[in-house]
């Protein structure tokens, strides 16, 4: 049986955790594309050996070579800098830009028809770019980073409620960032609310560690970035775009009601974004957060090279 294709460009930690994920997981065969030739082969190598142990035929290979994401269903951009203590997200958009400029000019010539997930930071702003520079249907754009926040959510809760993870829920939308908006009465333990399992200091408390949820790696790591929930957060958006799943991911999508790229709860599918799910937010300072980062977002994309 043909297994589709995902190619993922960038074949540092999340571009290797995000190989590992899908590979182990059978959902498709997988092309590792990296400017640095033989570790990017070697990593293709040591990934491909590490599925006799898993028992599953997807292949894996790491390449330099731009034609090799030919006939992909998904390109995953993880292509990029990563930040250093100190460093903003935001504080990448100049370096990161060029790199995604080149990127995109050899996706646009290899995988035209390709499924886009953009991963590098700042995330909101280099989605907004990748559409720029590939200038294909919107809809085949969706960034990741709102599935990863959501993950660090629900780690946050589980460490207060000792629920399984698989009853736990979360929302979180807006900007890839430190002024992301976790929505607890959007995130449920079993289809019960935050609110109800605990004291809004508690919520608060959570709100802010899963704000704070990838400077406190990369302060402990000293140098990059998180790359294993990444790496798995990528795989969850593949899987439900090439099951054509309708799931639930928040994803940062361009919607029409605002005109910005950013992070919503998004039905995905085989044709990329299948429906935006608009939330009412009755929370006020939840509403004003997230208009805000329509604002910032706007703002930002000015500095898009
Ligand atoms: P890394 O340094 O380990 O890997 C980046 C790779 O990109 C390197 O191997 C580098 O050689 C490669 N690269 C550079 N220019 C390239 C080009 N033109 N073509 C192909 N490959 C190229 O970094 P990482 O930890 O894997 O992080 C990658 C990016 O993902 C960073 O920008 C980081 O901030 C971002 N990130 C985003 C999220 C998210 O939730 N969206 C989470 C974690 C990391």
């Amino acid at each position: 049986m043909d297994m589709p294709k995902v190619s993922i460009i960038g074949a540092g930690m999340v571009g290797g955790a995000a190989a590992q994920a899908i590979a182990t997981r059978g959902l498709a065969d997988v092309v590792l594309v990296d400017v640095l030739g033989d570790q990017t082969k070697g990593k293709g190598v040591d990934l491909a050996q590490s599925m006799a142990a898993v028992g599953v035929d997807t292949s894996v290979v790491g390449t330099d070579d731009f034609s090799q994401i030919k006939g992909s269903e998904i390109v995953v951009i993880t292509a990029g800098k990563p930040r250093q203590p100190d460093m903003t997200r935001e504080d990448l958009i100049d370096v990161n830009c060029k790199i995604l400029k080149s990127v995109c000019e050899q996706v646009k010539q290899y995988a035209p028809d390709a499924i886009i997930i953009p991963v590098s930071n700042p995330l909101d702003l280099i989605t907004a770019a990748a559409a720029r520079y590939l200038d294909v249907d919107k809809k085949k754009i969706l960034g990741m980073g709102g599935q990863l926040d959501c993950l660090r959510f629900a780690q946050k809760i589980k460490k207060r409620i000792k629920v399984s993870y698989k009853d736990i829920q979360t929302t979180v939308v807006g900007m890839h960032g430190k002024d992301m908006v976790p929505l607890p009465e959007y995130s449920t333990i079993k289809g019960i609310t935050l609110p109800d399992m605990l004291s809004p200091q508690e919520i608060e408390d959570v709100v802010e560690e899963t704000k704070n949820g990838g400077a406190e790696i990369v302060d402990l790591l000293k140098s990059g970035s998180a790359y294993y929930a990444p790496g798995e957060s990528i795989r969850i958006m593949v899987e439900a775009i090439l099951t054509d799943s309708h799931k639930i991911v928040c994803s940062c999508v361009f919607s029409e009601d605002d005109g910005v790229f950013l992070g919503r709860p998004v039905m995905l599918g085989k044709e990329g974004v299948h429906k935006i799910v608009t939330l009412k937010l009755n929370d006020d300072d939840d509403k004003k957060s997230f208009t805000s980062a329509i604002a910032t977002v706007k703002e930002l994309a000015k500095e898009i090279i």
